[in-house]
């Protein structure tokens, strides 16, 4: 057994006891597979936790749902990043859905995700299913007019992700969506990564009407608290009582018809944020 650290910041971390199950370099990261007793299988990418099999649904039904339940009828879905497969898979827990793209830039995490965490990536295969490896920044040039649902499941800002969380990429999102569009990415933790959440939400809300946050509490990622944008320029994204019967008939752990009701009440120190962004 070792003693793994993750360091959020040069002051605080997350530190557990594991295995180390595989290491490898791929052209783009280091990727890493801890087995640990408290969470499970945990993947690392460049020494940050990407997922782990305990808490990895809260991440993961957080990033999908409320898009995906706002949206009239999502038939074309993208999930760019995500090699490990789980948005994939609540992503098909909706039943209009007839197309999934998945654009994951390193084929490694992929392969690995297949190899080593069977319960995240179960659905990479299904037929509904196209997997494609390459940057989602230039992917997006090529696909005009075509997806109800952009889910933007990256990585932290810095490397292959850093180009993501900018208002250029935000704008090819947005002429990649068809009428009732929507688009939703994981945007960072508003308690240890409040530039990064503010610059992300701020960028998003040069390029579309309607733009809203919602929280997530994920205890392997900086600080637990974790922050989500959702937008639309057709959708009114704020309007929770939309297609709120649909929410009873998922099958999920975390998200819910209370989460979903009270989906944007903010903590007063993060609608501070919102407001300096
Ligand atoms: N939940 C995680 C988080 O919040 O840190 C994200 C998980 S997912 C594994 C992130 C994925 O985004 C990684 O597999 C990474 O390779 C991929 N990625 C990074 N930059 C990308 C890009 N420009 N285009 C497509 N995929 C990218």
């Amino acid at each position: 057994m070792i003693w793994f650290t993750e360091y959020w910041t040069d002051n605080v971390g997350l530190t557990v006891k594991a295995d180390e199950v595989k290491k490898i370099r791929s052209k783009y990261q280091e990727i890493l597979v801890l087995d640990t007793p408290e969470f499970g299988k945990m993947l690392v990418l460049d020494g940050l936790v990407q997922t782990t099999e305990k808490d990895e649904f809260i991440y993961h039904e957080m990033l999908a749902h409320p898009a995906m339940i706002m949206h009239p009828e999502p038939e074309r879905v993208l999930v760019i990043g995500g090699g490990d497969g789980g948005t994939v898979r609540e992503v098909l827990k909706h039943k209009s859905v007839k197309e999934v793209h998945l654009c994951e830039i390193d084929e490694e995490v992929v392969i690995v995700s297949e190899k080593y965490f069977p319960s995240i990536s179960e659905k990479l295969r299904d037929p509904k299913v196209k997997v494609f490896i390459e940057d989602g920044n230039s992917f997006l040039e090529e696909r005009k007019d075509y997806y109800d649902v952009i889910i933007m499941d990256s990585s932290d800002p810095v490397g292959a992700s850093e180009v993501l969380f900018k208002k250029e990429f935000y704008e090819k999102v947005k002429s990649s969506l068809r009428k009732n569009g929507i688009m939703v990415a994981q945007t960072e933790s508003p308690v240890l990564q409040e530039k990064y959440f503010s610059k992300a939400f701020s960028e998003i809300r040069k390029v579309f009407k309607n733009v809203g946050v919602y929280l997530a509490f994920i205890p392997t990622y900086p600080s637990g608290m974790w922050s989500f944008t959702i937008a639309s320029d057709f959708v009114d994204i704020k309007d929770i009582s939309i297609n709120r019967e649909r929410v009873k008939e998922l099958k999920t752990k975390y998200f819910c018809d209370s989460i979903y009701a009270c989906l944007f009440a903010l903590p007063r120190f993060v609608q501070e944020i919102l407001k300096k962004s």
